[in-house]
């Protein structure tokens, strides 16, 4: 059974996307999913958003199947110049938040206007981060989960709702 099916989903999507247009009201607004995780997630967001914005991507590796690995790299950079621009991050999930602080950290030092995060899902562990997190779809107890983006092993990316997994058999229960 989903834990969050995708008519839930889609209404927290369209609350996110409605509060992010009214903030960056004449901003120069530009959005990046973190992919791979992000990018349903940010092509949902992007169409639910009324006000113009650019969308540019970051691709990051932090996870090696269901276990955190302790370092994350950048696989591909940003095209665009962020500085003055209102830089707003779309994340899938913070787990440790090691991901979303290696990322505030890189693209800090490139002197945006502003720089703040979106993230879908987040779990309760303990954070290394500060709060620049400023939107969160929906909080979750601390299970893998798969779906709407994420993935299991590059599998289930493509469920249109979002499913625990049991990790002891790495195969999901969906
Ligand atoms: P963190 O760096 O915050 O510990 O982990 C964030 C990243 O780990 C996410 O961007 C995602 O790629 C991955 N991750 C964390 N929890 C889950 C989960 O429950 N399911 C999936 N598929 N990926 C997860």
């Amino acid at each position: 059974m989903p834990l969050l099916s995708s008519e839930v989903i889609a209404d927290r999507v369209r609350q996110l996307a409605t509060s992010i247009s009214s903030t960056y009201a004449n901003h120069d607004l530009l959005l990046v999913p973190i992919l791979r995780g992000a990018f349903i997630f940010a092509a949902d967001l992007a169409r639910a958003i009324t006000i113009d914005h650019r969308i540019d991507f970051l691709q990051l590796s932090s996870y090696k199947g269901t276990q955190s690995v302790g370092t994350v790299s950048v696989d591909k950079d940003l095209n665009t110049d962020i500085t003055g621009r209102s830089v707003l991050i779309v994340e899938d999930i913070v787990d440790t938040g090691r991901t979303i602080s290696t990322t505030l950290d890189i693209l800090r030092d490139r002197n945006p206007a502003s720089l703040e995060v979106v993230t879908l899902l987040s779990k309760p562990s303990p954070r290394h981060i500060d709060n620049s997190i400023r939107w969160t779809g929906f909080e979750i107890d601390d299970v893998f989960v798969v779906g709407y983006g994420l993935d299991l092993d590059g599998r289930y990316r493509n469920l249109p709702y979002i499913a625990k997994t049991t990790t002891t058999v790495g195969e999901a229960f969906l």
